[in-house]
């Protein structure tokens, strides 16, 4: 799910090479650009996706993209636009995935998801009607809350913390 590291510099062309960055804290050499007068590099810091517990009357609704295994569902998640607040990206992930106007509920949390080099900002979020999956999807389905399990990574995380505070 990571992107594979750029092999040449994005802004000239030229094929990026290791390299210390002087006051950077980070264990490992950057890719950076050797060219005189660029200076490019290839910082590779998170990204931010939002992510959403969709709640309606029946349950919570899952999603399963395409070219994901038929037993695979997640919440609903997205990339930020530039400019837009996390809570107006969440909102618009799940108008376009799902079809759905959403109310945005409580934040639940902020979780590292290493493997994709992403950062995942959690809601819990209502809405109501009918389903439309939009073009990134293969499926959806509709869990009652009390059958609702976690999973073991990324996004499981989010839903994990969201039923344990419903619990208490
Ligand atoms: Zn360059």
């Amino acid at each position: 799910m990571s992107d594979p590291p750029f092999r040449f510099c994005p802004r000239c062309a030229t094929p990026l090479a290791p390299r210390e960055i002087a006051g950077d804290d980070a264990a490992r050499p950057r890719l950076a650009c050797p060219a005189l007068g660029c200076g490019f590099v290839y910082w590779d810091n998170p990204v931010p996706v939002v992510a959403a517990i969709v709640e309606r009357p029946d349950g919570v609704v899952l999603v399963r993209s395409k070219g994901w295994p038929e037993t695979w569902f997640g919440l609903v998640t997205g990339f930020l636009e530039r400019g837009e607040s996390p809570e107006e990206g969440v909102l618009r992930e799940v108008a376009e995935e799902l079809g759905l106007v959403a109310t945005l509920g409580d934040f639940v949390g902020v979780y590292p998801f290493h493997q994709a080099n992403q950062i995942i900002m959690a809601w819990h979020v209502r809405a109501e009607g009918e389903v439309r999956l939009g073009d990134e999807l293969a499926a959806f389905k509709s869990i009652p809350v009390e059958r609702l399990r976690p999973w073991p990574f990324a996004t499981g995380d989010a839903v994990r913390d969201w039923l344990a505070r419903r619990r208490g």
